[in-house]
C-alpha cells in the first residue's frame, strides 16, 4: 500500500512537470510603433510668412494628413501640437526656447521610435524650389530615416532642393529617438505655394513620407505594421 502511495505521488508529480513543460507560452503582444509628429511653428510664432500665407498654418495641415496616412499603416500617431497654438507659456521671458523646450519634454515623456518635423522653406531667389531632409546628427537612425524619405521623394519625381543634411538645430537637436526634419517646399516659389495650400499635394507628401516609413519599419525587422502599400496615383497634381 505504502508503495502504492509513494508511486502515486511520483506520478502526480511528472503529470505536473510535463504539464509545465507543454503549457502554451505567453505571447507578448509586440509593442505598436509610435511616431510623434511635430508641426513647427504656432501660436505667437506663424514661421515663415508669405503672400499672407503662414508656414505655422500649412505645417499643421500636412501633419494632420500625415498622421491619417500613418494611423492607416497601424502605426501609433502623437503630436507636439493639434491646433494653431504653441506651446509655449505666455509669459516666458523667450517664447521661442520655452515652446522648443515644451515640445522635446513631451518627446521625452511619449517616448517615441520617431519623430518627424515639418516645416516650410524660404529662399530669396523666387525660382528655387523642392523638398528637403534634415536628420538629427546626434541620434544613431535618424540619418537612415531622413535618407529613406528624401530617397522616397526622389524616386516618386517629386521636386528636390538638395540632399540629406545633418542638423543640429531646431527640434531634433538633443533628440531622445531617431528624428527628421522635412522641409516640405518653398513659399517663395509662387508655384509650390500654390501647390502646398492643396489637400490633393499634401496627400502626395503624406504617401510618400509614410511609404518610406513603413520600408524603414519592414527592413528593421517590424512587420507588425505593415499592410498594402498602394503606388500613388496622385502625383498628376505635379504636373
Ligand atoms: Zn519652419
Amino acid at each position: 500500500m505504502r508503495y502504492l502511495a509513494i508511486s502515486l505521488c511520483l506520478l502526480a508529480v511528472s503529470l505536473a512537470i510535463f504539464c509545465d513543460f507543454n503549457a502554451t507560452p505567453a505571447v507578448t503582444a509586440p509593442t505598436q510603433f509610435h511616431v510623434v509628429l511635430d508641426a513647427g511653428h504656432g501660436g505667437h510664432d506663424n514661421g515663415a510668412t508669405v503672400a499672407g500665407v503662414s508656414e505655422a498654418q500649412i505645417n499643421l495641415q500636412i501633419v494632420k494628413v500625415l498622421a491619417r496616412e500613418l494611423t492607416a499603416q497601424g502605426i501609433k500617431v502623437s503630436f507636439t501640437r493639434v491646433d494653431e497654438e504653441s506651446l509655449n507659456s505666455p509669459y516666458a521671458s523667450n517664447k521661442k526656447v520655452d515652446d522648443m523646450n515644451k515640445r522635446r519634454a513631451k518627446i521625452r515623456e511619449l517616448d517615441p521610435d520617431l519623430v518627424i518635423a515639418i516645416h516650410q522653406n524660404t529662399y530669396p531667389l523666387t525660382s528655387v524650389s523642392g523638398l528637403q531632409c534634415f536628420y538629427a546628427n546626434e541620434t544613431a537612425g535618424s540619418r537612415e530615416y531622413a535618407t529613406a524619405i528624401q530617397d522616397q521623394f526622389n524616386h516618386s519625381g517629386l521636386p528636390m532642393y538638395k540632399t540629406v543634411k545633418p542638423t543640429d538645430f531646431n527640434l531634433v537637436e538633443h533628440s531622445p529617438c531617431p528624428a527628421v526634419l522635412i522641409e516640405c517646399g518653398f513659399l517663395t516659389n509662387p508655384r509650390e505655394r500654390k501647390l502646398l495650400q492643396t489637400s490633393a499635394y499634401q496627400q502626395v507628401l503624406a504617401f510618400h513620407i509614410s511609404t518610406a516609413v513603413v520600408r524603414m519599419m519592414k527592413q528593421g525587422g517590424n512587420e507588425r505594421c505593415v499592410t498594402n502599400v498602394q503606388p500613388s496615383a496622385m502625383c498628376s497634381v505635379l504636373s
